[in-house]
């Protein structure tokens, strides 16, 4: 039976820990002081040998980002938090800032100082203004205490965008201008923020460093599935599932564990019918995939990603039109409008879905709703416009004869579906969906 293990969480597994004292009394700060008796070389050869990727989505080994930062520029170096998390279904980064938001902080101190910079900019989406206030006091806590050692953390709020949570549009914002993202290369590691060599990650990859200074890269490399997949994760759990909530595993853990082990299954007797396993922008798995491991290969090999660590169980009372139009919807919305298959290819997709869910769509329009996600698949700027072509290619292949139910006669729940509760937050002790606060 899978069972929680506590790393990025520990010491928050009774409550929040937003005392500097308490977080102390729990080891907290002993990693950065024994970080800063190691060369900054040696931090980040710890990280790279951890095995520690990416958790914001694209799993990219994290130290060997920080092998990439250019030397020598005569220009500063600055590490940029992204704490934007934006991904419908994803809701873990907000439990990490607060939790235990000195543990950001110390990540953040600790990479600093692997890094060679005095200057860290943790950017949190508009909406999170409870995150933003537990972190902002848990600072001054930590700057009294003088832990910061000449390194300055700047706060910064965005306005609630989601294509600022790609990092060159959070550059962009975190300059003051329009958050857009820019064309590569140059990558951030060479000219990223006022074109001085950047490190971007998010708060789960940020949070995860001092447990490995604590542990030791050996250590803490036998976590989970090593090498790909060492460590943790908080997956978010949401959808049509009994105890909803984020809940922190060893990498390897099986979708079937996590949904009927740790979150009490299906309510109210109904069957499972999919599941997203990596927020609403990665392919969907259908209920006998279940068995899978959540690890970057074991994804991979059935066809979809670990993305955001966000797990959305989909029932049988789902309608997987209304989910793709759903996600559609949200992708189209959150288009910077720079480029045009984007643009163009996201309205194009919800008018074809909304037609298809009406019963008034042709024959022939499923065929082009597939040729429109062909034509935005790779042939976008950034990563958004595959974020929405991706998934819904994915429902019609995986779920094409209820696609072609809804040609013949529209929508067969009739307005029942159960998608109220489909890529929404989720409230950890209720399990409730929750409201979002306006940025
Ligand atoms: Fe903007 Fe979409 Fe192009 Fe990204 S893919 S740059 S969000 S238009």
């Amino acid at each position: 039976m899978a069972s929680e293990q506590f790393v990025v969480l520990a010491g928050a597994e009774a409550g929040p820990l937003t005392k500097l004292a308490d977080y102390r009394a729990a080891g907290g700060f002993e990693a950065l002081a024994k970080a800063r008796t190691m060369e900054p070389a040696q931090v980040v050869q710890e990280i790279l040998d951890s095995g520690l990727r990416g958790r914001g989505g694209a799993f990219f080994p994290t130290g060997r980002k920080a092998s990439f930062l250019a030397q020598g520029t005569g220009k500063p170096t600055y590490l940029v938090v992204n704490a934007d998390e934006s991904e419908p279904g994803t809701f873990k980064d907000r439990e990490i800032m607060f939790t235990v938001p000195h543990r950001l902080i110390e990540g953040c101190l600790i990479t600093a100082h692997g890094i060679g910079c005095d200057r860290v900019f943790i950017y949190i989406r508009g909406e999170y203004l409870h995150e933003f206030e537990v972190i902002k006091a848990a600072l001054e806590e930590v700057h009294g205490a003088d832990l910061l050692g000449g390194v300055t953390i700047v706060l910064h709020r965005g306005a609630g965008a989601y294509i600022c949570g790609e990092e060159t549009a959070l550059l962009e914002s975190l300059e003051g201008k329009r958050g857009q993202p820019r064309t590569k290369p140059p990558f951030p590691a060479v000219a990223g923020l006022y074109a001085s060599p950047s490190l971007i990650n998010n708060v789960e990859t940020i949070a995860t460093v001092p447990k490995i200074v604590e542990l030791g890269a050996k250590e803490y490399a036998k976590i989970g599935v090593p090498p790909d997949s060492s460590g943790t994760r908080v997956f978010s759990l949401s959808g049509n599932v009994a105890k909803a909530g984020n809940y922190e595993l060893p990498m390897g853990v099986t979708l079937r564990e996590l949904i009927y082990d740790v979150g009490g299954g299906i309510p109210n007797g109904r069957e499972l019918k999919a599941v997203i396993p990596g927020g609403s922008s990665v392919p969907v798995l259908t209920a006998d995939q279940i068995d899978v491991p959540l690890d970057a290969t074991s994804m991979a090999e059935a066809g979809s990603m670990l993305g955001s660590g966000a797990i959305i169980v989909i029932d049988d009372r789902c309608c997987m039109v209304q989910l793709g139009l759903r996600v559609a919807q949200f992708y189209m919305h959150e288009s910077c409008g720079k480029c045009t298959p984007c643009r163009e290819g996201t309205r194009w997709m919800v008018q074809i879905l909304e037609s298809i869910e009406a019963g008034t769509a042709a024959q022939g329009d499923l065929d082009l709703l597939l040729d429109v996600c062909d034509r935005i698949l790779g042939k976008c700027l950034c990563p958004l416009g595959d974020a929405a072509a991706m998934p819904v290619a994915s429902y019609i292949d995986k779920f094409r004869a209820e696609f072609r139910e809804h040609l013949e006669s529209g929508c067969p729940m009739h307005g029942e579906s159960s998608l109220e509760n489909v890529l929404a937050p989720v409230d950890q002790h209720t399990h409730d969906p929750v409201a979002q606060v306006p940025a």
